[in-house]
């Protein structure tokens, strides 16, 4: 979190009213738009290995399905709370709508640590939070997928356990589920294919070759890896990376895959010790044309924004940067690309899965990522188009074409 006691649902506020000021709208959506149609809380008993019994609490925000059924992530955390969860299905909300995608925004978690659960009671904890939540999910409802500490295994049990309910196969209540299960091909890399997309595309526009373009990357993990390999290969100078513990960095560009050999082992630090920095938040300082946050939430704020030494920021991961930290870089000339697009590539390709698990027929990876590319890349030529005719940040330009593609759809919904 950011230095300040502001909470994630305090900014994608902020967010919005920033938006609405430069556009019409009629103040019933202003109010839609801000609040969640539905939060779910549910308790659930789970039997524990030692033949105890705990009692789990989780919940389910669904903020808008306007556009279709409600989509997003579900987390396992300890610090999983109602009002994080509910600003994360807002901007799920406002990425579907961004990215043309017919789905509305969901999020939701189970507050647990799974580093104390076994792979058994994770797999107990899973089948009774579908249990619990049946009855409020579905295909034409609100779609699952995974998020931090989920992954391909739980969304296989989640969708078992719904099947099993509903007597039927039911592979389109999830996404992101293994491949045998009506899984898509390239959903692993999407969310970094995706950002990388972007950055050859904003290449172009500024006649930069990626040889002489320097990345760093926070965050080690399912988007940070993946991006600082697609980076490398493409032959981008990757300077710095960094997982909790530790950031390397190389002014001549470090070694991909020797970090990944690293990170695999067990220690980024076994890279070498000359290349590592005296703390992994030093990463975001260094100079760099393009830093990609993909870690955690609120780590450019009123307080270090001021040391931020990039021309380009890419927000992999989900409200990296604060309101009030975007506004200084914003009057520094450094461009954010905010999350709703460059972390979307992953809900294109969940939204592609749905597809292929309707149509019960399964594309090749080729196909995907060619949509992915085609449905981004556009998304960010709208969003640049609506930067000149706001004179705005990306942010808010892109926060202006979910809102009146929402507000669209709720007009012709009847709904005001
Ligand atoms: P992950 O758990 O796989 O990886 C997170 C990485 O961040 C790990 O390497 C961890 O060590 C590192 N990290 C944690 N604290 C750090 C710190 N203080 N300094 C530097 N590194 C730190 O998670 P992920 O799936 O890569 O998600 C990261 C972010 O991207 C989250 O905000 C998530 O919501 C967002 N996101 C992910 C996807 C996806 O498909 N994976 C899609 C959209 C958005």
């Amino acid at each position: 979190m950011s230095q300040t006691e502001e909470t994630a649902y305090d900014h994608v506020i902020e967010q919005i009213e920033e938006a609405t000021k430069l556009i019409e709208i009629d103040p019933i959506i202003k109010d839609l738009l801000k609040t969640p149609k539905r939060v779910v809380h549910v308790s659930f008993p789970v039997e524990r290995d030692d033949g105890s019994t705990t009692l789990f609490q989780a919940y389910r925000s669904q903020h808008s399905d306007a556009l279709g059924p409600y989509k997003g992530g579900l987390r396992f955390h300890p610090e999983v709370d109602l009002e994080e969860t509910k600003a994360l299905s807002m901007w799920m909300s406002f990425k579907c709508a961004l990215v043309e995608i017919p789905q509305g925004g969901g999020k939701g978690g189970v507050v647990c640590d799974p580093n104390e659960l076994s792979e058994r009671e994770v797999r107990r904890v899973s089948r009774a939070f579908m249990e619990a939540m049946g009855d409020v999910v579905g295909p034409t409802q609100d779609i699952m997928a995974p998020d931090v500490n989920t992954n391909p295994t739980i969304m296989g049990y989640m969708m078992d356990t719904y099947s099993k309910r509903q007597s039927g196969f039911i592979p389109g209540i999830i996404t992101g589920k293994p491949l045998i299960l009506g899984g898509s091909e390239g959903r692993s890399q999407a969310t970094a294919q995706g950002a990388v997309y972007l950055i050859e595309r904003m290449l172009q526009d500024s006649n930069m070759e990626a040889s002489s373009t320097s990345i760093a990357i926070q965050g080690f993990g399912n988007g940070g890896q993946i991006a600082a390999k697609l980076l490398y290969d493409l032959g981008f100078k990757v300077v710095a990376v960094s997982d909790s513990k530790t950031a390397l960095y190389d002014q001549n560009g470090l070694d991909i895959p020797k970090a990944q050999e690293a990170k695999e082992g067990g220690d980024l630090a076994s890279y070498g010790e000359d290349d590592c920095m005296s703390s992994p938040d030093d990463l975001l300082y260094v100079e760099t044309d393009i830093l990609i946050p993909a870690a955690l939430d609120g780590v450019i704020h009123e307080d270090n924004v001021k040391q931020i030494n990039a021309q380009l920021i890419v927000e992999l991961a989900n409200g990296p940067t604060t309101p009030a930290a975007e506004k200084v870089l914003v009057e520094q000339g450094i461009r954010v690309i905010p999350d709703i697009l460059a972390n979307s590539g992953g809900v294109i390709v969940s939204y592609l899965e749905t597809v292929q698990n309707q149509m019960n027929y399964y594309w090749e990876e080729e196909e995907i990522l060619k949509q992915l590319k085609g449905r981004i890349v556009t998304s960010y030529e709208k969003v640049v188009h609506h930067v000149e005719t706001y004179e705005t940040s990306y942010r808010t330009a892109a926060m202006i074409l979910a809102i009146e593609r929402l507000q669209e759809g709720m007009v012709a919904r009847g709904w005001v």
